[in-house]
């Protein structure tokens, strides 16, 4: 049988050539990373959390009309994708303060903010995806004023979307991160959410606790990461009948 081709291989990801032009298939790997890989780990089961976890969140915005990469899912870890040109630009809504803009600006962890603010980083792990300007983003050619003005409003809107599935299961939507891909139909362009939408890429704090159900569960070793993975799947309804920690094979009737 012949191999399929590797196009991309990420810290969490990899893609494959898709069955059809166009299309391409993501794959989630167990590995998580933080501190620009600095620390690493493999955590059973949450490639499998985070397919499924990213399938619910693209298919609800898609059904939005906020259109995304996601075409179906393939299996446990794989879904079929539609392939697009990255801007390579790591896009931050936050909500409450927390993480870097806490550490930048003094701001304590958890005060909420007077509206959310959306930032732009720069992808490039060499220089570890500084903050940008919207004016270094024009300059420099990465996206154009009326694709960024595209980019905040898809921002905004995955925000509304996301903090209301999750204040509807108890989880505060401090802030997440998502990338843009472009997108040619005939002589137009589209610009379209890409990459994933999972704990990963979000910090989801349960709303009564202030419990961390989000990668700091790894980034400050604050327990077991695939539990918190499970737990927001489990709130969704989304669980995975198939991931368990079992160690031995079980015998199935
Ligand atoms: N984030 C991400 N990938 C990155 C950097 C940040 O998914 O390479 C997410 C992160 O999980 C959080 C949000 O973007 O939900 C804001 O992250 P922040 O700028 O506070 O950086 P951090 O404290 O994670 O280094």
């Amino acid at each position: 049988m012949a191999r399929r081709k590797k196009i991309y291989e990420g810290k969490a990801k990899i893609l494959y050539e898709g069955p059809e032009p166009g299309t391409l298939v993501q794959y989630f790997k167990d590995d998580a990373t933080a501190f620009n890989a600095q620390k690493k780990d493999v955590i059973e089961g949450k490639g499998v959390l985070n397919n499924r976890l990213s399938e619910y969140f693209m298919t609800g915005l898609n059904s939005i009309g906020v259109p995304t990469h996601f075409i179906k899912r393939l299996n446990m870890r794989e879904q079929l994708i539609r392939s697009v040109e990255i801007i390579p630009l790591e896009v931050v809504v936050r909500n409450v303060a927390a993480g870097s803009i806490s550490k930048r600006l003094g701001i304590p962890e958890g005060t909420a903010l007077p509206r959310p603010i959306v930032e732009f980083y720069y992808k490039d792990d060499k220089l570890g995806d500084p903050l940008v300007a919207e004016e270094h983003i024009i300059a420099f050619g990465w996206a154009s004023q009326p694709d960024l003005d595209d980019i905040v409003s898809l921002a905004l809107r995955v925000n509304d979307f996301l903090s209301g599935v999750m204040t509807g299961v108890g989880i505060k939507l401090v802030d997440f991160k998502i990338e843009i891909g472009r997108i040619w139909e005939n002589d137009f362009q589209r610009l379209i959410v890409a990459d994933e939408i999972s704990p990963d890429s979000c910090r989801l704090w349960d709303m009564k606790t202030g419990e961390h159900l989000d990668k700091d569960v790894f980034r400050r070793d604050l327990g077991n990461l695939a539990d918190a993975y499970t737990e927001v799947a489990r709130r969704l309804g989304v669980l995975p009948t198939n991931v368990t920690h079992a160690t031995k094979p079980t015998l199935i009737n």
